[in-house]
């Protein structure tokens, strides 16, 4: 990978875009407090939205693209943006899994919609929620419901020294053990799903006593073979344990090998 090369000396061109999603993935870059200043200062911040109305067309250096594809609008404009820009990051479960809007995946997308719309012939939409890597090349693809503040400026440091960014697709388990977490599974018979799961999150949820939720999508392993039988002995019915894998990254962790149906 190279570093974006503005011509004449100018900063880096960063465009922040949104599909369908909440804006959390976007808030994120907003929280970082302490480094967002020194962000905006190596960066022409050319696209942003959720932070600012004055925006100016491409080409960008680098665009964060938060959110799934979930209508066809949003199918156009992913296919803008990937010509308008030179790198493409999905930031996000919706981005990069199709987030929790792909449970439509699973089930009859026109009962739903009569379901909950007064006037559902105003609505249009696709069948499925996809990632955007479903749609257009994508340089990477940063995890998480929300992403991580610190994964973030790895990746937009990364890409602005034209290096690969340093984010380990490792489970939880690996971040519980670094922190000195007691695992709540082998202590307390809790579920968990942090053996499956992409670290990020620091092991949070485990570290207040809690079993993981999986919201950073399927690890780089994974073994769904050998924690279902895990799950269901610590409780967990076989609908609880379909329920539990249908969250954040639904259509992520159905594709992974021993998923239920
Ligand atoms: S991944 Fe989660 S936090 Fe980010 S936009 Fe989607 S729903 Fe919101
Ligand atoms: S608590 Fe969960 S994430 Fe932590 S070590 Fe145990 S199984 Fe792994």
């Amino acid at each position: 990978m190279s570093a974006p090369r503005p011509e004449g000396g100018r900063r880096p061109a960063l465009a922040v875009f949104k599909l369908a999603s909440c804006d959390g993935c976007q808030l994120t870059l907003l929280d970082c407090e302490d480094e967002l200043l020194n962000v905006a200062e190596r960066v022409e911040i050319a696209h942003f939205l959720e932070a600012s109305s004055a925006v100016r067309p491409g080409p960008y250096d680098l665009a964060l693209v938060e959110g799934s594809v979930t209508t066809p609008q949003d199918a156009q404009r992913i296919r803008e943006i990937r010509a308008a820009a030179r790198f493409l990051v999905t930031i996000g479960a919706c981005a990069t899994a199709g987030g929790i809007q792909a449970l439509r995946n699973f089930a009859d997308v026109e009962e739903f919609r009569a379901t909950v719309y007064a006037r559902p012939e105003y609505i249009a939409t696709l069948a499925t929620s996809t990632p955007v890597s479903a749609h257009v090349p994508v340089d990477f693809e940063l995890r998480g419901c929300p992403i991580d503040r610190g994964q973030l400026l790895e990746v937009i440091t990364a890409f602005l020294a034209g290096r690969k960014p340093d984010v380990p697709n490792h489970s939880v388990c690996f971040a519980c053990k670094r922190r000195g977490t007691v695992c709540v599974t082998v202590a307390h018979g809790t579920p968990c799903l942090g053996p499956v799961t992409h670290a990020g999150c620091g092991a949070i949820c485990p570290a207040y006593g809690r079993g993981c939720y999986g919201c950073f999508g399927p690890s780089g392993s994974v073994n769904l073979p050998a924690l279902i039988p895990l799950l269901r002995r610590d409780g967990m019915s076989e609908d609880d344990v379909r329920r539990t894998l249908r969250t954040y990254n639904a259509a992520s962790f159905a594709e992974v090998e021993g998923a239920p149906s």
